[in-house]
């Protein structure tokens, strides 16, 4: 579904490559998580995946498609089949849980019937119906999280990238975080997952990528967290 092919990415200025000779290759719906200290190159990896940089050599295919060679109305239509998720939520403040999610699919072109039957399904699988209506202040950083996790799923793209995830949380809210992701992946949708938690790679169970100085040092699959 998606495959590194000795990917390499030198940034302007950079003496050091950020990502030297990644091969990578992705099934449909596997749950990776990509470990590695800071600096280890994982933003990189997710910022070449969603096109925002250019691989200085190599190249990055989905669906057997080099996404460095879609025309720019294409490149809309991929992104739009990869969810996004980060550290800090990247909610809109003066929206509410529920707007925040139906916007994502106001910007997708989708209808208010469609809109109003979908979200709350959305909000059922987060758990967050009750709050539909707090805005982003209103509510814990887990459960602004999970606003977010709805915001990358209501268009039913066919891979989810979450950098850091749970980099903002305590144990508890990261477990459920994590459980959300599971659930997700379980009906089907593929997950990559950046994360310095051990806890978060234990609890996820699948493969594992450890990364280093932007190479893959180690690609197992079954979770284990070594640094
Ligand atoms: P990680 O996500 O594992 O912390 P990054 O992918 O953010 O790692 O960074 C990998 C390396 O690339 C680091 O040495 C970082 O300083 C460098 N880097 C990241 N982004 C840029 C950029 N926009 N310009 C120059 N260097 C960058």
């Amino acid at each position: 579904m998606i495959y590194f092919e000795k990917v390499s990415k030198l940034y302007d200025g950079d003496t050091t490559p950020a990502l030297e000779d990644v091969t990578l290759s992705v099934a449909p719906k596997e749950f990776i998580s990509i470990v590695g200290h800071s600096g280890a190159g994982k933003t990189t990896l997710i910022k070449m995946l969603l096109a925002e940089e250019p691989p200085t050599s190599g190249a990055v295919f989905f669906e057997s498609v080099n996404i460095q060679e879609l025309p720019s109305s294409a490149l809309y239509h991929y992104r739009r089949r990869i969810g996004t998720v980060f550290q800090d939520f990247r909610l809109i403040p003066h929206k509410t849980a529920y707007e925040n999610i139906a916007f994502a699919m106001e910007a997708a072109g989708r209808g208010d019937d469609e809109i109003a039957s979908d979200v709350p399904h959305i909000l059922e699988l987060i758990d967050l119906t009750d709050k539909k209506n707090h805005f982003p202040h209103q509510l814990s950083g887990g459960e602004q999280q999970r606003v977010a996790i709805g915001r990358a799923i209501i268009n039913q793209p066919d891979v989810i990238v979450a950098d850091e995830p749970t980099g903002n949380l305590d144990p508890i809210n990261t477990y459920e975080i994590v459980q959300i992701l599971k659930k997700i992946n379980e009906l089907g949708t593929t997950v990559l997952i950046t994360t310095h938690n051990k806890g978060v790679v234990d609890s996820v169970g699948r493969r594992v990528i450890t990364m280093d100085r932007g190479r893959i040092v180690r690609d197992d699959a079954k979770g284990q967290f070594i640094l």
